[in-house]
C-alpha cells in the first residue's frame, strides 16, 4: 500500500538551497519507484528568514514543521548575520527549532565507505569498515542546567553549572538507543563516568533496567574517557553508542572525523514518537556557496536516515545508501574528496548520478 507523507524543508542558507535541492530530487526518485508521495512545504530558517521576516525562525516555519511527519533542513548561517545581536543570529534559529519541536535524541552515524578510507586521518587498517551510530541526549545535563557566577568568601571569581538528569529524560533516550540497536547490529554501549558522577550512576541503573525491555541486544558500559580511547584505537567495536548531552557532543565529533570528509556526514535529531528533523553536520559553506561544487551527499544520506527513522521505509533508506556507495565506488567525487580538482563533479552532477544509481538498483531487484 502506498502512503502520503507530510515533510517540511527549510533549505536554510549558503549552499543549504543548492543541497536540499538534490535531496529533495532523491524523495523524487522514490515516489517514482515505489508509489509513496511526499508533499513538500518550504519555510524559511536562519539569514534568509532574518532578512524576509525579521526573525531567524518565523511561526509559519514552526507550524509547517509541527504539521509534517518530518523536517528535512539545509543549513544556516553566513558572514551577513555574524555580527547581529543574538536574538537576530541564524544559529538562533536552530537552537529554536529544535527546542520547539522536542528533539531531544540526535543520532550521528559515522559510517567508513572503503572507496574513503585515504580520506581518514587514522590508518586504513583502524578505519576500514567503521560504522558505527552516536546516540547523544539533546536536552538535557549540564549545557541546561543552572549557572552561576560569582565571587567566593576568598575573592575568587567563581562558576557553577549544574548538571541534572531526572530518571524519565535518561529512560527515553536509553529506549531510542535500545531501538536504533535493533536495526542495526544489536550492540549498545551505553557511555558515562560512573565511578565519579552521580547522575551516571543513575545513567547507569536506568541503562540495566531498560536493558530488560531487549533481551536481543547486548548492552555493556564504557567510562567516558575510555571511550574516547577506544574510539581512535579500535572504532570497528562500536555499533551503537548512548550517552548524555556534554560527552555526546564530543564523542560525536571525535566519531565522526574518523570518517575524514564534513561533505559526506548526516544527522538526525528526534522527538517523541516518530518525529525527526534530519540535516547534514556541516554548515552553510559561505566561501563555496552558489558556485555549484558543493557535496550533496551528507543531505541525500540524511533523507536516507529520514525514511528509516521517521517513515519506516527501511528498503527505500538502504537503496539511497547503497547508491551513494555505488557512485562513490564507481570513483566519482565532488571536489571535497578529491585533490584531482580538474575531475571533481558539481552537486546537481552528484545528485544526477545518485538517481540513476538508484534506478538501476531498483530495477535490478
Ligand atoms: P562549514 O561546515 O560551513 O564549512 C567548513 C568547510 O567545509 C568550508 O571550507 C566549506 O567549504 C566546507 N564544506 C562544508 N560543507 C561542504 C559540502 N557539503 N561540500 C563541500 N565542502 C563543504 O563551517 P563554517 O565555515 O565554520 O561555518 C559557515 C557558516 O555555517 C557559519 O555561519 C556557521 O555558523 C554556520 N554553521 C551552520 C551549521 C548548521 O546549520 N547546522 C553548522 C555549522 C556551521
Amino acid at each position: 500500500m502506498t502512503k502520503t507523507f507530510k515533510i517540511a524543508v527549510l533549505p536554510g542558507d549558503g549552499i543549504g538551497t543548492e543541497i536540499v535541492a538534490e535531496a529533495v530530487k532523491v524523495l523524487e526518485a522514490v515516489t517514482e519507484q515505489t508509489g509513496h508521495s511526499f508533499e513538500i512545504s518550504y519555510g524559511r530558517i536562519g539569514g534568509c528568514a532574518i532578512d524576509e521576516d525579521g526573525t531567524p525562525l518565523p511561526e509559519a516555519t514552526v507550524q509547517i514543521c509541527k504539521d509534517a511527519d518530518a523536517v528535512l533542513l539545509g543549513a544556516v548561517g553566513g558572514p551577513k548575520w555574524d555580527n547581529n545581536p543574538g536574538h537576530l543570529r541564524p544559529e538562533t534559529g536552530l537552537l529554536g527549532i529544535r527546542k520547539a519541536l522536542g528533539l531531544f535524541a540526535n543520532l550521528r552515524p559515522a559510517t567508513m565507505h572503503k572507496s574513503l578510507v585515504e580520506a581518514s586521518s587514522l590508518k586504513p587498517e583502524v578505519v576500514s569498515g567503521v560504522d558505527l551510530m552516536v546516540v547523544r541526549e539533546l536536552t538535557g545535563g549540564i549545557y541546561f542546567g543552572e549557572k552561576k557566577r560569582y565571587t567566593d568568601e576568598n575573592g575568587q571569581d567563581t562558576a557553577e553549572d549544574l548538571l541534572i538528569y531526572r530518571e524519565d529524560e535518561v529512560e527515553r533516550i536509553i529506549r531510542s538507543a535500545f531501538d536504533i540497536a535493533r536495526k542495526r547490529n544489536k550492540r549498545l554501549v551505553s557511555v558515562d563516568k560512573a565511578n565519579v558522577l552521580e547522575s551516571s550512576r543513575l545513567w547507569r541503573k536506568v541503562a540495566e533496567r531498560v536493558g530488560a525491555d531487549y533481551p536481543d541486544v547486548e548492552l555493556t558500559h564504557q567510562l567516558v574517557d575510555s571511550c574516547a580511547m577506544q574510539l581512535v584505537r579500535a572504532p570497528k567495536q562500536f555499533d551503537v553508542i548512548v550517552t548524555e548531552n556534554m560527552f555526546g557532543d564530543i564523542l560525536s565529533d571525535e566519531a565522526a572525523m574518523l570518517t575524514g570528509s564534513i561533505g559526506m556526514l548526516s544527522s538526525a535529531s528526534l522527538a517523541e514518537g516518530s518525529f525527526g528533523l534530519y540535516e547534514p553536520v556541516h554548515g552553510s559553506a559561505p566561501d563555496i556557496a552558489g558556485k555549484g561544487i558543493a557535496n550533496p551527499l551528507a543531505t541525500i544520506l540524511s533523507v536516507a536516515m529520514m525514511l528509516r527513522y521517521s517513515l519506516n521505509l527501511d528498503e527505500e533508506a538502504g537503496r539511497i545508501e547503497n547508491a551513494v556507495w555505488a557512485v562513490l565506488d564507481a570513483g566519482h567525487r565532488t571536489g571535497d574528496l578529491t585533490d584531482d580538482r580538474s575531475k571533481a563533479l558539481g552537486t546537481v552532477e552528484m545528485g544526477q548520478l545518485v538517481r540513476e544509481e538508484m534506478k538501476k538498483q531498483f530495477v535490478s531487484k
